[in-house]
C-alpha cells in the first residue's frame, strides 16, 4: 500500500486536516451549546478532584490503621469519606454525560444535514462523476465518526490531561520532585511514542477507508444494476471486481493491525518500566523509614490510576486520528464547490405565462467537447415549441439548461426577458414541471410518488391528477391500489406506467413552463394517442417545450425546431418544413415508411 492511493471517481483522496483543523471546522456546529460543554467540563473537573481524594482517602486510612490493634479506633468518618469519594466520582462522570449527550447527538445530526443539503446542492456534473455507494458511506462513516471525535477528546483526552496534572502536582506538594519527575518523563515518552507510531500508522487506516469506499461503490453499483448482471451471466464478474476492492482493504486492515500490535508493546513497556521505577524509589523511601506504608500505597493507586487511561490514551488517540480521517472526508463533501449558485442579488421569478429564450447558447459538459454550437429560440408565452432531431443532437440537454443543472458557456437563456443567471435557481425549478424522458421514481407508493409534484396536494387533487393522466383505473385495479410499492427506482411499474406517474406528478406540480421530454416515448400507439391529446390540452395556456423523436407527435406544435449535432438547421411550422424538403422532410418520409411497415410486421404471419 503506497501513501497516495490512487484517485478515483468512487473515492478521491481529499484533503488531510489536523486535529486543529477539524475542530475549527466543527467550532461553529458546537457554539450554541457553549453552556452545556461547560457545564459538562464543570463536571468532569468535580469527577477528576473527586478521583484524586479516593487515594488521600486510602491513605489516612492505612496511616490510621497502621497502630497497635489496642489503640485502634474506628475511623468511621474516612470510611464514610472513601465511600462518598468513590461514589462522587460515578455521579459527576454520568452527569457529564447527560449534559452532554444531546450535544454529541445534535452537532452529528447538524453536520449530517448540513452535508446532505450540500450534496443536493451540487451540480448533476458531481453526482454523474461520483458513485452514490460511496458518497452514502463518506457521509454515514463521517457522522458517527462526529460524535466519536467529541466522545473521545472531551470525555477522555481532557479528563486524561488533568488528571495527569492533577496526580503530578499531589506528588511534588506531598513528596518531592523525583516521583513527579519519573511520571513526568515516563508520559512524556510514551506520548512520544504514540504520537509517532500513530502518525506512521494512520496511512494504514486511510488506505483502508478508502479502500471501504471504493468497495461501497462498486457494491451499490453492482446491485443497482442487478437485472444487466443477470441478463450477460456476470455474477462471477462482478464478484472478482467487488473482491479486488475487498482485497485492497484487506491488506490495508492486515497492515493496520500488525502496526497496532508494535505500538501496544511499546505502550505497555514504557509504562511497565515507569512503574517499576516509581514502586522501587516508594519502596526505598520506606525501607528508610521516610514514608509511611500509606504513602506506598498511596503512590501505587496513583499510578494505576493513571496507567489505566495512559494506556487508553494511545487508543483514543488512534481512534481520534481515525475519527478525523473520516470527518476529512466528510468535509471533503462539504469543500466540493457548487458550480451553479444562486447570485447575491438573485431575484425570485414571478410569472404566469412566461416567455422562454435561448440566445445564441453556447454549451459541452466537458470544456473540450462542445455539444450545443450557439442554439438561439423563443418560445412566446404560453406557446409551444417542439424540438426534433437524431438521438444525441442535444435536445435533452436544453431542457437540462433550462433547469440550469450547468452554467452555459456563452449566450444566455432568459425566462420573461430575465437572464437564467440572474434568477433564483429554487424559484426557476418551482416554475418549471418536466415529464422526462426517463422516470425513475421513489421507492415508495404510487401515492407519494405523484403527490411527489405537490407534496401539500391532497388526495382528491393526487387522483384528479392520475385521472388526468390515464393511470387512475390502472392505480385502482392493484391489490393495493394508490398504496402500492413500485420498488427500487420505481422498477416495479412498466415503461409507460412510470411515464403516466411521472404525468400525472407533472400536472399536479402545475407549472407556468412544461417540457416533455419524449414524453410518450414509452407508450403504445394507442395509449400514447389518448395520453397526446390529454397532453395537449394541458398545455394550453402554458409556455411548453416538447421534445420529441416520433414527429407525428409534434405536427400540432407553433414552431418546430430541427436540431442537428447541436445546430438548430431547420425551424418553421409543420407544413412549411415539409415544404422546404429538408431534413425534417427526410425524417418524416423515413417515419411514414417505418410505421406502416412495423404494423405490418406485427400483423404478418407466415400462412399455414
Ligand atoms: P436522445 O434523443 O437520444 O435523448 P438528445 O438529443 O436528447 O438525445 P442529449 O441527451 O441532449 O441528446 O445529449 C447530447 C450529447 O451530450 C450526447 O452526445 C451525449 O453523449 C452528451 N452528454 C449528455 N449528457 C452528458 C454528460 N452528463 N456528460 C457528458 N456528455 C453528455
Amino acid at each position: 500500500m503506497t501513501d497516495a492511493p490512487n484517485p478515483t471517481p468512487e473515492a478521491p483522496p481529499v484533503a488531510e486536516r489536523s486535529l486543529a483543523a477539524v475542530l475549527r471546522e466543527l467550532g461553529p456546529f458546537l457554539r450554541p451549546y457553549v453552556g452545556r460543554i461547560l457545564l459538562a467540563m464543570a463536571c468532569l473537573v468535580a469527577a477528576k478532584l473527586a478521583n484524586l481524594g479516593v487515594p488521600m482517602v486510602l491513605k489516612a486510612l492505612v496511616d490510621g490503621l497502621d497502630v497497635e490493634p489496642s489503640l485502634l479506633v474506628l475511623p468511621v468518618g474516612l470510611l464514610l469519606a472513601y465511600g462518598a469519594a468513590r461514589l462522587s466520582v460515578t455521579l459527576f462522570t454520568e452527569l457529564r454525560t447527560i449534559v452532554f449527550a444531546r450535544v454529541m447527538a445534535r452537532s452529528s445530526r447538524t453536520v449530517m444535514l448540513r452535508v446532505f443539503r450540500h450534496l443536493h446542492a451540487l451540480s448533476l456534473r458531481f453526482h454523474l462523476n461520483r458513485r452514490t455507494g460511496g458518497v452514502a458511506r463518506d457521509v454515514e462513516r463521517g457522522g458517527t465518526a462526529i460524535s466519536d471525535l467529541l466522545d473521545w477528546t472531551i470525555y477522555t483526552i481532557l479528563p486524561t490531561l488533568l488528571e495527569i496534572v492533577l496526580v503530578t502536582a499531589v506528588l511534588v506538594w506531598a513528596y518531592d520532585w523525583g516521583f513527579a519527575a519519573i511520571t513526568l518523563g515516563t508520559i512524556a515518552v510514551y506520548v512520544a511514542w504514540t504520537f509517532r507510531v500513530t502518525e506512521w500508522r494512520t496511512r494504514y487506516y486511510r488506505a483502508a477507508v478508502e479502500a471501504d469506499t471504493r468497495a461501497s461503490a462498486r457494491g451499490v453499483d453492482s446491485l443497482l444494476n442487478y437485472e444487466t448482471v443477470k441478463y450477460f451471466n456476470n455474477e462471477e464478474h462482478e464478484a472478482r471486481r467487488y473482491d479486488e476492492h475487498l482485497q485492497e482493504m484487506e491488506n490495508a486492515t492486515v497492515k493496520s493491525l500488525k502496526s497496532l500490535a508494535v505500538l501496544n508493546l511499546g505502550q505497555s513497556g514504557i509504562i511497565a518500566i515507569g512503574i517499576t521505577a516509581l514502586m522501587w524509589r516508594a519502596a526505598t523511601g520506606v525501607a528508610a523509614g521516610e514514608m509511611t506504608i500509606g504513602d506506598l500505597v498511596l503512590v501505587n493507586a496513583y499510578l494505576l490510576q493513571l496507567s489505566a487511561p495512559l494506556n487508553f490514551l494511545g487508543m483514543v488517540y488512534r481512534e481520534v486520528k481515525q475519527a478525523i480521517t473520516n470527518i476529512e472526508r466528510l468535509f471533503g463533501l462539504l469543500d466540493e464547490a457548487q458550480e451553479v449558485r444562486d447570485r447575491p442579488d438573485a431575484r425570485a421569478l414571478v410569472t404566469h405565462q412566461p416567455q422562454v429564450e435561448f440566445d445564441n447558447v453556447r454549451f459541452g459538459y466537458d470544456g473540450r467537447r462542445e455539444i450545443l454550437h450557439g442554439v438561439s429560440f423563443a418560445i412566446p408565452p404560453g406557446g409551444a415549441l417542439a424540438v426534433v432531431g437524431h438521438s444525441g443532437s442535444g435536445k435533452s440537454t436544453l431542457s437540462r439548461l433550462l433547469y440550469r443543472f450547468y452554467e452555459i458557456q456563452s449566450g444566455a437563456i432568459r425566462i420573461d426577458g430575465e437572464d437564467l443567471r440572474e434568477l433564483r435557481q429554487d424559484s426557476v425549478r418551482a416554475a418549471i414541471g418536466i415529464v422526462p424522458q426517463d422516470t425513475v421514481l421513489f421507492n415508495d407508493t404510487i401515492r407519494y410518488n405523484i403527490r411527489y409534484g405537490r407534496p401539500d396536494a391532497s388526495d382528491a387533487e393526487v387522483e384528479a391528477a392520475a385521472r388526468s393522466a390515464h393511470i387512475h383505473d390502472f392505480i385502482l385495479s392493484l391489490p393495493d391500489g394508490y398504496e402500492t410499492e413500485v420498488g427500487e427506482r420505481g422498477l416495479k411499474l412498466s415503461g409507460g406506467e412510470k411515464q403516466r406517474v411521472a404525468i400525472a406528478r407533472a400536472l399536479l406540480k402545475n407549472p407556468a413552463i412544461l417540457i416533455f421530454d419524449e414524453a410518450t416515448s414509452a407508450l403504445d400507439s394507442a395509449s400514447e394517442q389518448a395520453i397526446q391529446d390529454e397532453l395537449d390540452r394541458i398545455a394550453v395556456g402554458r409556455t411548453t417545450l416538447v421534445i420529441a423523436h416520433r414527429l407525428s407527435t409534434v405536427m400540432d406544435a407553433d414552431e418546430i425546431l430541427v436540431l442537428d449535432q447541436g445546430r438548430v438547421v431547420e425551424r418553421g411550422s409543420h407544413p412549411a418544413l415539409l415544404a422546404a424538403n429538408g431534413h425534417y422532410a427526410r425524417m418524416w418520409r423515413l417515419q411514414q415508411q417505418e410505421a406502416p411497415s412495423q404494423e405490418r410486421g406485427q400483423v404478418h404471419f407466415p400462412p399455414g
